[in-house]
């Protein structure tokens, strides 16, 4: 069959009158068809997208362990009952989706709450196995959210930023998770419920008990006040996995006061002296964030409740060499881009570890105290072509955090 040379095998345009008729083996497309057919491409992969979240494969809880051991150092009762929580979540959202499972049986969501002391890795477990589903994630303060009416930020506004995390694909959204970061700010603040109203506190609680349960809720998809004119986006959060953090200050006392009294009563588990006494929070309980001020309805819809150890010198040493992208192995590459072989005597390192330890800067000092040392390195080697190795000794180390104002260490 002759072929027509002039024409778009697609749309049938001849030649002048399209900008572009591109030639393949046994047809012609024009710039028009090829524009379209992108289109078309484009959605079907947003399509693929929004229905391939986890449902394809869904990694086990030892893998999603493993997967966080290479990059949170420690915390391993956190990590398993972590790993098990966004298992069984996931599982439970195939489980909704699966139509042809049509027995009664409805699995309850898992949010998840993580007690532990600022910069032990609450945010970092939440970002990494949020990273590593390929769902949207994003951090919420709730120390910024105020009860709908007030000065603040309502609570819808967390979802806001899960919208713009995932470039409003709502489908993404609603299998999301959401960091919640301070929650123990919103304590109530009395045991007297009702003396003022307690907008950034316990009404902060009960505006979120809607979010976390599961209901439709519209967001403003620009943030802001709700706006008459501005069309709502409706954000189904029953398949979002919510996971809270917090220091809890003071919360240890309540827990050793609660195992004294249990231990003085019949039938108790623990004794007295099986307690371990310097890292009470592993005893934490339901009933623990009750006595510090949330409200029952609150602790119900976060059922999965864990903790994170205080960081000991060791962790904090291995945590500045061994995550895959811990600090020293970022360090290096940043020089290697320059090629220069950056290495760090191991003096040095227990040199940083101290210095966070002195100054109580924790995980986030280091950051801090590595970018002292190496600032006047950072400056000025790029600039001298002729280097190529520079190995930074316990001497330098020492020089330079010398003249740093060591306030400007403080934790970020
Ligand atoms: P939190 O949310 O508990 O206040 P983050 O998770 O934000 O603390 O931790 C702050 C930083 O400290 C992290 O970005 C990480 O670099 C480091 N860090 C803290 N704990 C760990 C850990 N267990 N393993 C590896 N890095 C950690």
């Amino acid at each position: 069959m002759a072929k027509n040379t002039n024409k778009c095998s697609f749309c049938g345009r001849d030649k002048q009158d399209t900008n572009m008729l591109i030639a393949g083996i046994d047809a012609h497309i024009c710039d028009n068809c090829i524009e379209q057919a992108q289109a078309i491409v484009k959605e079907e992969q947003t399509l693929k997208n929004k229905t391939a979240i986890p449902k394809t494969k869904l990694p086990k809880p030892s893998e999603i362990k493993d997967h966080l051991d290479q990059y949170v150092i420690g915390q391993d009762e956190a990590k398993r009952v972590l790993s098990v929580a966004v298992y069984n979540h996931y599982k439970r959202i195939n489980q909704v989706n699966n139509t042809t499972d049509k027995d009664d049986i409805e699995i309850d969501k898992s949010n998840i709450i993580m007690v532990g002391e600022t910069g032990t890795g609450k945010t970092l477990l939440a970002r990494t196995i949020a990273k590593f589903l390929h769902v949207p994630f994003c951090i919420a303060d709730a120390t910024v959210l105020t009860e709908a009416g007030y000065v603040g930020e309502d609570v819808e506004s967390v979802l806001v930023r899960l919208l713009q995390v995932a470039d409003y694909n709502v489908a993404a959204v609603e299998n999301g998770i959401v960091f919640i970061d301070e929650l123990d700010k919103i304590a109530r603040k009395s045991d007297n419920p009702s003396i003022t109203r307690d907008v950034s506190g316990e009404g902060v609680q009960q505006a979120l008990l809607k979010l976390l349960e599961g209901a439709v809720i519209n967001v403003p998809p620009q943030g802001g006040r709700k706006h008459p004119e501005q069309k709502m986006i409706q954000i189904n959060t029953q398949n979002i996995l919510f996971i809270c953090g917090g220091a809890f200050d003071g919360i240890n006392k309540k827990i050793s006061s609660r195992l004294q009294t249990n231990s003085i009563g019949y039938g108790n588990s623990k004794k007295g002296d099986d307690i371990d006494k310097d890292n009470i929070l592993q005893y934490i309980a339901p009933q623990d964030l009750k006595s510090f001020g949330l409200i029952p309805e609150l602790i119900g819809r976060l059922p999965v409740l864990t903790f994170l150890n205080p960081l000991d010198r060791d962790t904090l040493k291995r945590i500045l060499t061994e995550p895959r992208n811990s600090l020293t192995k970022q360090y290096i590459k940043l020089f290697k881009i320059d090629n220069i072989d950056l290495t760090v005597e191991d003096d040095v390192i227990e040199l940083i570890v101290d210095k966070a330890i002195e100054f109580k800067l924790g995980a986030r000092g280091l950051r801090s105290i590595c970018e002292a040392i190496l600032m006047d390195a950072m400056f000025e080697m790029p600039s001298n072509s002729k280097l190529t190795e520079f190995n930074i000794t316990k001497k330098y180390a020492e020089e330079k955090l010398q003249k740093t104002n060591i306030s400007k260490l403080s934790a970020e």
